[in-house]
């Protein structure tokens, strides 16, 4: 299932998650294939895979493309709706052009539209691999607690007085997390999207992965947010991380994912299906 499509509620830890998935999957590329290497049997078949990270960061997507109050769009944005479309459209291009059986792609982002999801579905097919979907569960009000600790964040940003101590939303700042989660900003359990080994490409960048979204518009995709359906074919296979999950949780479900990808439970794709 070289696609890997995240999906969930807007400040909901998709990109902390993605990136502990990009380092996971970098470091057991590089086992499994430095395990190829130092095999006896020549023609040993393991595949060595390349990993990619997409995200609307790496695409340079700004968050307002979400936002569907014209009023609150610069000038020079087009209306929300066309502009998504064409975020979506960017999204579609990089994951076609780097997809295939060998490379494995995480998608961070909202990925909210069945349709959507549908979508990349078939194109993982017409390449002749698979997907799955990495659903990232919060509680909504921790969710907007953290869009909430962004806004103030920017708000004293702008104001001048602030910022100095901006590394983490979770930080200090109360109200959002129930206290004792705050080592994620920083990359949880070292994990963060530094990794960069043989195998693995790093595409993604710190800039803009904290903007925050306008309150209406977060409130919006909360509203417009399609569920992934286990039952159906383009949101399965199903795997889900919860806020609280940890490290041996997480751990668990990353082994399931490599599992759908690279070990047995890996499918061969039939076009048709
Ligand atoms: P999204 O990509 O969904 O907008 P982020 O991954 O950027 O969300 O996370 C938002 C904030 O929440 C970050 O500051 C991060 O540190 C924190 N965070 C995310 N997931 C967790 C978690 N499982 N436990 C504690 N803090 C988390
Ligand atoms: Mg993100």
């Amino acid at each position: 299932m070289p696609l890997i499509i995240i999906t969930g509620l807007p400040t909901s830890g998709k990109t902390t998650r993605a990136r502990q998935l990009h380092a996971y999957l970098s470091s057991r590329i590089a086992s499994s294939s430095s395990s190829t290497s130092q095999s006896s049997q020549p023609n040993n078949t393991q595949p060595s895979y390349r990993l990619h990270l997409i995200s609307d960061t790496t695409l340079s997507i700004p968050r307002t493309v979400y936002d569907l109050s014209p009023s609150q769009l610069p000038a020079h944005v087009r209306s929300a709706n066309a502009s998504e479309k064409d975020a979506r459209a960017a999204a579609y291009a990089a994951v076609k052009r780097v997809l295939s059986p060998r490379d494995i792609v995480i998608l961070d982002g909202l990925n909210y539209i069945k349709g959507w999801r549908y979508q990349l579905f078939c194109e993982a097919k017409n390449v002749r691999t698979g997907s799955c979907v990495l659903q990232i569960g919060a509680r909504g009000e921790r969710a907007r607690g953290v869009n909430e600790a962004r806004l103030e964040r920017r708000r004293r940003r702008l104001e001048g007085d602030g910022g100095a101590d901006g590394d983490g939303d979770m930080r200090g700042r109360g109200g959002v997390a129930d206290g004792g989660n705050d080592e994620q900003e920083g990359g949880n359990n070292g994990h963060q999207g530094k990794v960069s080994q043989e195998g693995a490409t790093q595409e993604q960048t710190d800039d803009d992965d904290d903007e925050p979204y306008e309150p209406a518009n977060w409130d919006n995709l909360v509203f417009r947010y399609e569920e992934p359906n286990p039952m159906t074919r383009w949101d399965s296979p199903l795997f889900t991380l919860i806020w609280d999950d940890d490290e041996t949780q997480t751990r668990a479900v990353f082994d399931q994912i490599w599992d759908a990808i690279a070990g047995e439970g890996r499918k061969a794709v039939k076009p048709n299906q």
